[in-house]
């Protein structure tokens, strides 16, 4: 710039402050109603990078940018011919680099000098603008936050209603599943009961056929031919077999409806051993089986119910007699550790057809039998073993199996073990 102060200023308005102007701290143009530039300070030059000369004298639209050209003339200019003056009005001017300046511009259109002109104040929005931006930035973050947070709470509200209803229909399925089970319970009662009935009506006229054919068979109601002897023979066999179904039918029946009454003692287990070979150990010589005992030296005594315990290993020994060869071996272990603290073991072992996998515990469910294939159909009624496990529970003990097809099987009894003496 020139060191003496810009002279169109001076030149222009003798006696004008012109050097003031020139250090105004705003930018300052004046143009007439042609808009041609008439004045212009330093302030604005050196903000925009411009040589006066080449702004003096030019239209004005020299320094606005295109948008702004159009904004200048569509509105500023308009409204400062109409209504003389416009007041903080964002004008976007061109520097010489080719960026935009954004500036905030007061104009008055006045007479001078026999001429209108009109006086632009110019100051620049640049800090107010980045504040602006920075808060409507900060809004907009602010809004779309709001809307992330207003989406969440919505997906929240839904998962919240997907797991309501989900826990409406699990509730639903359990009383739909204890009602199932309540009413199964019933009709397992009342089967119990049904076979508990008929069983002992069974049972009496059964005693009849069977005296009956005992007293036929003495001669005592006249002689008896060797065929009608055979024949009484048959009878008094499927009387026994009936009757034999029918007590078992009679047994499960009160053990499934809790009817049985357990009398708990201490039960040494050589005394049970001993009254099981007595009953067992003909069966066995009959077949050419091989009876083994094995047992602690010590006494072991259980807590059990005798009659039951007898009846379940008889129920053992006798289907281990049934399913093994002859030939074959039978063991009874008895063994004071089952695996679990304060019960003891009896274990029937066979070396016998053994069972497959798939029927281990189906064997335990009232009438299954498995019927092996070169075995033919097997007597017993498929009850033993479900009245076994039953009796076993019911004196706080268990009765499983293991076997190995071909091998041999292994029913394992397990009962609770005295407490020792002086305990
Ligand atoms: P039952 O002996 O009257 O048929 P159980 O309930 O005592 O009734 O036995 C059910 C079935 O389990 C038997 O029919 C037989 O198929 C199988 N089973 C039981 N014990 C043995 C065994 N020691 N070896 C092989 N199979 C056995």
């Amino acid at each position: 710039m020139d060191a003496n102060g810009p002279p169109w200023v001076a030149a222009a308005r003798p006696g004008f402050p012109g050097a003031l102007l020139d250090r105004a701290p705003c930018g300052y143009i004046a143009f007439g109603d042609d808009a041609l530039v008439r004045l212009v300070n330093a302030t604005l030059l050196d903000r925009l990078g411009y040589a006066a000369g080449e702004i003096v004298g030019r239209h004005v639209e020299a320094i606005f940018t295109v948008p702004g050209r159009i904004f200048f003339q569509t509105h500023l200019f308009p409204l400062v011919m109409l209504h003389g003056a416009a007041q903080e009005v964002f004008v976007l001017l061109r520097a010489n680099d080719g960026t935009s300046v954004g500036m905030l511009c007061n104009a008055v259109r006045q007479a001078r000098d026999g001429a209108f002109v009109t006086d632009c104040v110019l100051v620049e929005v640049r800090e107010r603008r980045k504040y602006e931006d920075a808060l409507l930035l900060a809004k907009r973050e602010a809004e779309r936050t709001n809307r992330t947070l207003e989406e969440q709470a919505l997906e929240l509200e839904l998962q919240h209603q997907q797991l309501q209803d989900q826990a409406d229909e699990l509730e639903r399925q359990r009383a739909e599943a204890e009602e199932a089970r309540n009413a199964a319970a019933a009709a397992n009662r009342a089967k119990s009961e049904f076979l508990a009935v008929m069983s002992h009506e069974l049972r009496t006229p059964l005693n009849a056929i069977g005296g009956y054919t005992q007293l036929l068979e003495t001669g005592i109601y006249g002689p008896v031919t060797t065929e009608q002897g055979e024949a009484l023979r048959r009878i008094a066999r499927s009387q026994r077999h009936l009757l034999g179904l029918i007590n078992d039918v009679l047994n499960l029946a009160r053990v499934e409806t809790g009817r049985v009454e357990y009398s708990i003692t201490d039960v040494p287990l050589s005394e049970v051993i001993a009254e099981l070979a007595a009953m067992i150990e003909p069966q066995m010589a009959a077949k050419q089986l091989t009876y083994a005992v094995i047992a602690p030296h010590g006494e072991l005594t259980v807590r059990a119910d005798r009659e039951k315990l007898v009846q379940i290993l008889l129920n053992l020994l006798s289907n281990a007699v049934k399913f093994t060869p002859p030939g074959g071996r039978i063991t009874l272990r008895c063994t004071a550790a089952a695996g679990v603290p304060g019960m003891a073991a009896l274990e029937v072992e066979d070396t016998g057809r053994g069972i497959p996998d798939d029927k281990l515990e189906a064997v335990f469910e009232p009438f299954v039998q498995v019927r092996a294939s070169g075995f033919g159909a097997t007597e017993g009624t498929g009850l033993g073993l479900a009245i076994s496990r039953n009796l076993a529970r019911g004196m706080g003990g268990d009765l499983t199996a293991t076997s190995t097809v071909g091998v041999g099987s292994r029913f394992v009894l397990t009962l609770p073990r005295s407490a020792p003496r002086g305990a």
